[in-house]
């Protein structure tokens, strides 16, 4: 015991030598990068964008990518060239990773964002009591909301999970949205990078907070991610209180409970986002009906005894 503290009194000037010359070799990098480069940098130094490359690829635990993955995600990592991509989508537009991210053909951002609501899920039964998956919201019956955006037309509205315990009390309720965009997107190269995380957890905000504070008595955690793998602030804060649930539930420690978090995040993130780019968006095979008179009649096909 003493030997080890010994060793880490001894280490700790080295650790923040070596953090110190870490960051002034990534003020250098970034001072001499094109400003494209400088975008992937920044998104590529945010907290749990990079574990897929500093884990070792165990298989068992779905830290590993087959070597296509692997070299896509590599290319993405730094704003590259895809190779052997389609010039044109079926959807008509032409097609890049941009493109790819958003493109509804094939249902890839749906099926994207409901690995992450998911996995959500899963961890959030671990330490939560009455977690449910796309809640339904009480119908308003003339409620008065300040805000105008509010989501007040639609009576069936829902959220992506609702979950007791997580902030307050045992019974307090808490619900959660979900999102997962591309920072890269043209719409987005002209904000900041956490000016893009404020911008969407506040519109979430805006559309659901009011509303589940005055009817639903609950409060309202948007959960924001880039599907480069970083996260916005709010959703840091998520992470890292669920981490601590975990931990002390399963008397882990919190460092190895939000690594590991964080790593399978990212990496659903990852493969999520490969998916977009390399699944297949062909228009689904129509099975021609099996009307047998009419396709004799038609097909003029004798019949045998
Ligand atoms: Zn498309």
């Amino acid at each position: 015991m003493w030997l080890s503290k010994l060793f880490r009194k001894k280490s700790l000037p080295q650790n923040l030598k070596k953090r110190a010359s870490q960051k002034q070799a990534l003020v250098e990098i970034e001072a001499n990068c094109p400003a494209s480069m400088k975008r992937c940098v920044e998104l590529a130094s945010e907290k749990g964008a990079s574990n897929w490359l500093s884990v070792l690829p165990v298989e068992e635990h779905g830290f590993h990518l087959s070597k296509g993955d692997f070299r896509d995600a590599s290319c993405m990592r730094y704003g590259w060239m895809l190779p052997n991509l389609p010039s044109k989508c079926v959807c008509g537009s032409a097609f890049n990773v941009d493109h790819a991210m958003v493109c509804s053909k094939g249902g890839f951002p749906t099926l994207r964002h409901n690995e992450i609501r998911d996995i959500t899920v899963d961890l959030l039964t671990e330490v939560c009591h009455d977690v449910a998956i796309e809640p339904m919201l009480q119908p308003l019956t003339g409620e008065k909301f300040q805000k105008k955006t509010v989501n007040i037309r639609d009576d069936d509205a829902r959220l992506d999970i609702s979950a007791r315990g997580f902030w307050g009390g045992r019974f307090e309720k808490t619900y959660f949205d979900v999102r997962v965009f591309n920072p890269n997107a043209t719409s987005y190269t002209c904000f900041e990078v956490a000016s893009c995380y404020r911008r969407q957890e506040q519109e979430k905000k805006r559309k659901y907070e009011e509303r589940l504070r005055k009817v639903e008595n609950a409060s309202f955690t948007p959960i924001i991610l880039s599907c480069t793998g970083g996260m916005s602030k709010l959703t840091t804060s998520f992470t890292k209180k669920l981490a601590s649930m975990i931990s002390e539930k399963k008397d882990t420690p919190y460092g190895s409970v939000i690594n590991w978090l964080r790593c399978r995040l990212g990496f659903a993130l990852l493969r999520a986002s490969i998916m977009c780019i390399r699944g297949s968006r062909c228009k689904r095979y129509v099975r021609p009906e099996n009307n047998i008179l009419l396709a004799t009649s038609e097909g003029h096909l004798a019949s045998s005894a």
